[in-house]
């Protein structure tokens, strides 16, 4: 007999089982179907991985390099090798373990997780799913769906991949060898992390992005600082840096192209290019036939509940666009669960206050408008700047590069923050909570910080743009 359930989730990334355990909390009988593996992107191919790799190389790079490090040490510190074959079985145990975590809490919350690839049907809440393992087709029944399928990486027309020369993200997660030399086309956050790895593993790393700046979008003065550090740690980073051409030659790629700039020839060779160069929609099969809109890329469309063009049907995730970010997807997960469930008044996804984080060295983080969005849309913007430089946890760290940046609109209030520090990621919450609940520059330059801190360079920041600064000199008045 078909099986029936109140909600199915189809793709296990990290919107498609939070949302199946939201729902099984809230008492729907919930099926998870994902067709590979666990965890989607984030945990196998995405932020997981990545995270481990770029916190392995940055002990082994700091170890080799840091010069003011190797002279409080001794010993033969030029003997150490990255034993890359081991920190790759490491990864994947890591990953595993985290996978079967999460599959415990599905186990735990009562939710029927189907290995098999989905498939929507033209009738009514119906899926038909194709069980790969035991190559069986069948179909189930669920009275609410949610769309979770994700995304996969983009191509560029003159430069498909192959996953031998020419690779994703994912084929560069798992290289045998550390490459000689690496070309990474996209300076978006998956670039410039994977740029990091490889550059800390002595691989020549070279960027090429088409934009005017690195991590496109982002705060420019906060960008470019970034892009300073990254090259002087020895990446070489290109913008306005057009593609037109490949060719592979005994297993080297060359590139050509033209420098936006000045309109001079380039030309490339290494021998592996790391296409990331942004992301698409993973549809699932049969959106068609129940006539989901699509926008011009292939991204669901779907209105602030998260709900599609066809009632009943959800989607989160990269599958919609937007910032392609796993807390992203677990969010919009949370919040269509809910609203599939009837539970309460539904409610809208609000993304002013998302944060987001690149794990480069130094990490930058940022919630809200930069400082460029403010000054064009608001009137009078105020804007406090604090650089490491001044701040004693960055000096005992030896990390004092970075810089912080809050931007307020004309009463004050916060909207927007930007940082360039070690550990970026861990104190930025303070700014989207200062975003999300409309507090203003007071609130947070009046809140007692620990010292000594990273996060007392925020205090600082705000305290001056209120020209109020402690350890730093403010704007004569
Ligand atoms: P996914 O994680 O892609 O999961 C979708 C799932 O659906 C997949 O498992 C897929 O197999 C399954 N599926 C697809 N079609 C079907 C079907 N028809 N039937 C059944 N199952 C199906 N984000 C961050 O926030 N922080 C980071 O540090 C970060 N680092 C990243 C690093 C890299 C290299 C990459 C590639 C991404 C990174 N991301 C990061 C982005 C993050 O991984 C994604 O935003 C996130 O995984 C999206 O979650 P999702 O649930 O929407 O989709």
């Amino acid at each position: 007999m078909e099986k029936r359930y109140d909600l199915a989730v189809i793709g296990a990334g990290p919107g498609g089982y939070v949302a199946a355990i939201r729902g099984a909390q809230l008492k729907q009988k919930v099926v998870l179907i994902e067709r590979d593996k666990v965890g989607g992107t984030c945990m196998n191919w995405g932020c997981i991985p990545t995270k481990f790799l770029l916190h392995q190389t940055k002990f082994f790079h700091a170890l080799q390099k840091n010069q003011q490090m190797a002279q409080m040490m001794e010993g033969p510190l030029a003997q150490i090798r990255c034993n890359w074959q081991q920190v790759q079985a490491e990864k994947e145990k890591r990953v595993m373990r985290l996978i079967k975590g999460i599959e415990f809490l599905i186990k735990k919350n009562g939710i029927d997780l189907i290995q098999g690839e989905a498939y929507l049907k033209s009738e009514k809440n119906k899926i038909e799913i194709l069980e790969q393992k035991l190559d069986k087709k069948y179909t189930i029944y669920a009275k609410k769906i949610i769309l979770a399928t994700g995304s996969r990486p983009a191509e560029l027309p003159m430069l498909t991949t192959d996953a031998q020369n020419v690779i994703t993200s994912r084929e560069a997660l798992e290289l045998q060898e550390i490459p000689v030399k690496l070309l990474v086309v996209g300076a978006g956050s998956i670039g410039l992390e994977m740029g990091t790895i490889y550059n800390r593993l002595g691989s020549e790393v070279i960027i090429l992005e088409l934009m005017e700046q690195i991590l496109p979008g982002s705060d420019s003065e906060v960008a470019k600082r970034l892009q300073r550090l990254l090259k002087g740690s020895g990446m070489q980073i290109f913008t306005q840096m057009r593609i037109e051409e490949k060719s592979i030659r005994d297993s080297q790629v060359t590139l050509k192209g033209t420098c936006l700039r000045d309109n001079s020839a380039f030309e490339y060779t290494a021998d592996k290019v790391l296409v990331a160069a942004g992301r698409r929609p993973v549809q699932i099969g049969g959106l068609e036939s129940i006539s989901i809109n699509v926008d011009k890329i292939g991204f669901v469309e779907v209105n602030p509940q998260l709900e599609t063009s066809y009632p009943g049907v959800y989607a989160i995730g990269d599958l919609i666009g937007g910032a392609l970010l796993a807390h992203k997807a677990s969010h919009e997960g949370i919040i269509a669960a809910e609203n599939a469930s009837g539970a309460g008044a539904k409610k809208a996804m609000s993304y002013q206050a998302l944060p987001h984080a690149v794990f480069t060295d130094p990490e930058f983080a940022s919630v809200g408008m930069t400082e460029q969005d403010a000054r064009e849309k608001l009137p009078n913007v105020k804007v406090g700047v604090f650089s490491l430089q001044a701040n004693g946890r960055a000096l005992t760290m030896g990390e004092q590069e970075g810089i912080v940046k809050v931007v307020a609109d004309n009463q004050e209030k916060v909207v927007g923050a930007h940082i360039l520090s070690p550990h970026a990621s861990e104190f930025i919450p303070e700014m989207t909570l200062a975003i999300e609940k409309e507090l203003h520059l007071k609130d947070i330059a009046s809140l007692i910080h620990i010292h000594p801190t990273l996060s007392e360079a925020v205090m600082e920041a705000a305290m001056k743009a209120r020209n109020e600064a402690i350890h730093m000199l403010n704007n004569p008045t």
